[in-house]
């Protein structure tokens, strides 16, 4: 295998969904074992044993949904996916009908998983890809406010992008070409607060140092990695705090008849001074822009409702 059919693998992988529903399992278990990778520099299997606390760690950060913490599927259901994954401790029979096996008998019968030894050497030969890799994952599936929590929970570097050498052997025009990180609108920003005043439709501040507006964000309300399109009606003029915790869930908003509700998420709990600035907001409504086309688009809404907003 080369580094760019692993590239295209992996490319395949996007957007998970279980039952129409955001599934990162398979991203964040991959992220684990290639940050060990990164990390360990040598060849090795991850017992499902290993792997299953981990992943449960790593989904009760990064995941809003309490629905679906599986641990099994993904660790079976690689294997499906042609990005070089094994499994061992199994025989070819039982390797058809991996997903099947209980938990009970993937840690009873130690079976591991991890790279074959092909995609292994491939990784260990340019470290770098491993960055590439890691960061294709995180693009394809998280809002970039996640990079860094990601990053410095698995031990990644961390702007991870920043540390991905230019003269690597990958290409990365024939990667950009295939992901959508080059396809936004780069007006997109600009629309965004134009349309919202340049106020923060959540909290209305708008700072400025002498005529520069600072802390001013645009963010989707559907993420744009899960198709969200550059529109006004998927945007939102935000503070980059508010912006944050609109992308992590704990901030999500619901159709009022007339308007749209903030509603902040039961588990957020804050102290000190932030504790009034985020109350502040609660069940206050979101001020809109003036031209009604330009107010979000339901849709999206129930999107980050559904799939983002922790319940
Ligand atoms: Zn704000």
């Amino acid at each position: 295998m080369v580094p760019d059919s692993l590239l295209s693998q992996f490319l395949s992988i996007r957007q998970a969904t279980h039952k129409g529903v955001r599934a990162p399992h398979k991203p964040l278990l991959l992220l684990y074992v290639l940050s060990r990778l990164w990390i360990e520099q040598k060849y090795r299997l991850f017992a499902y044993e290993e792997i299953k606390p981990k992943l449960t760690e790593l989904l009760n950060r990064f995941y809003q949904s309490k629905k679906n913490h599986t641990t099994k599927d993904p660790f079976t259901r690689l294997l499906t996916d042609q990005v070089g994954w094994e499994l061992k401790g199994i025989d070819d029979f039982q390797r058809i009908y991996a997903s099947k096996l209980s938990e009970t008998e993937l840690i009873d019968r130690g079976v591991a998983g991890g790279f074959d030894h092909e995609t292994m050497k491939v990784l260990l030969d340019c470290p770098n890809l491993i960055l590439q890799l890691a960061h294709l994952l995180l693009t394809k599936n998280f809002p970039e406010n996640y990079f860094s929590e990601i990053c410095q929970e698995l031990g990644f570097p961390d702007p991870l992008k920043d540390f991905i050498s230019a003269d690597d052997v990958v290409s990365t025009q024939g990667l950009d070409n295939r992901t959508n990180t080059t396809k936004r609108d780069p007006n997109f920003r600009e629309k965004v607060l134009n349309a919202y005043r340049r106020k923060c439709a959540f909290c209305g501040s708008s700072i400025r140092l002498r005529d520069t507006l600072v802390d001013m964000e645009a963010a989707h309300i559907r993420w744009h990695c899960y198709d969200g399109p550059d529109t006004i009606p998927n945007g939102l003029a935000l503070c980059s705090s508010h912006h944050k915790l609109f992308d992590w869930g704990a901030i999500s908003l619901k159709r009022d008849s007339e308007s749209y509700r903030i509603i902040l998420a039961f588990t957020l709990n804050s102290s000190g001074p932030m504790e009034s600035w985020l109350e502040q907001i609660r069940g206050t409504s979101l001020l809109l822009p003036h031209e009604q086309h330009h107010w979000p688009d339901p849709a999206f809404v129930e999107w980050h409702l559904d799939q983002v907003f922790e319940k």
